[in-house]
């Protein structure tokens, strides 16, 4: 039954259908009415609880940080294309991504794959600093700019291979990776505090498992949060 349903479920997405009312609105006022119904619908109603992370994604704006031509589908419930190839994640991922990561507002945080730049600005909305990382220098560079033109100031971004972390800023209270490698990357493990959380998608091609890796004194607990499906972790061509 389950088999049989995925195909059509995918020619439908493919096809512009199961996209709601909510997907064209284009006014300003629009935009903050589709935010809100996207927090009350996509995420408190599917049980993320964590206020900080509901009133962040209240805030920052979607549609400012995905390309013109997908504005009108910023706040549906799937994702969208950003170009080269990527996507920026469905709002819910990004919502269940950061409440794994327990963010009070004072840790220092490491992103890899910053993409459109919107899952820097909620964490940056969550976090005193945020570091974020990006191997395509085309969505580096729209990401910076983007971001700095929203006034994220504890927020800085870099071009390259995020498989290595960023070695000079950690270590972090918590490190987000939104694309999949095969495997959990050591140097990120290593570039995480005690006590502090890997949120990373680890699987195959088509399908990943979201983990929580958690530091501890004596090595590291890892769980298992949900399958997920995010494009794969590259490798820098120039290395
Ligand atoms: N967090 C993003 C979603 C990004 S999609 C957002 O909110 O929009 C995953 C991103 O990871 C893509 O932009 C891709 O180019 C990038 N990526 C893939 N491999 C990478 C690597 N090794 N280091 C850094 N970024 C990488």
């Amino acid at each position: 039954m389950r088999a049989a349903a995925l195909p059509c479920a995918f020619v439908l997405v493919l096809a512009g259908c199961g996209v709601n009312s909510h997907d064209a609105r284009t006014s300003p006022g629009d935009f903050a009415a589709a935010r809100e119904w996207m927090v009350r619908e996509q995420l408190a109603a599917r049980g993320i609880r964590d206020e900080r992370v509901l009133d962040a994604m209240r805030r920052v704006p979607r549609h400012e940080l995905v390309p013109e031509s997908q504005r009108a589908h910023a706040y549906a419930d799937r994702p969208l294309p950003i170009g080269e190839g990527q996507t920026i994640s469905q709002p819910y991922i990004v919502a269940a991504m950061s409440e794994a990561a327990k963010l009070e507002g004072t840790e220092r945080v490491l992103e890899v794959g910053t993409g459109s730049g919107y899952q820097a600005a909620v964490l940056a909305e969550l976090a005193s600093e945020v570091y974020t990382i990006e191997l395509e220098p085309e969505l580096a560079a729209r990401a910076k700019a983007d971001l700095e033109r929203l006034g994220y100031r504890n927020l800085q971004t870099r071009t390259g291979d995020g498989y290595a972390g960023w070695p000079e800023a950690a270590p972090f209270d918590a490190i987000v990776v939104t694309a999949a490698p095969d495997h959990v990357p050591p140097a990120l493990v290593e570039q995480l505090a005690v006590g502090g959380r890997l949120v990373i998608p680890v699987g195959g091609r088509w399908s990943q498992e979201l983990l929580v890796v958690t530091k501890t004194a004596d090595g590291v607990v890892q769980r298992r949060l949900m399958p997920v499906r995010f494009v794969p972790l590259r490798s820098d061509p120039d290395e």
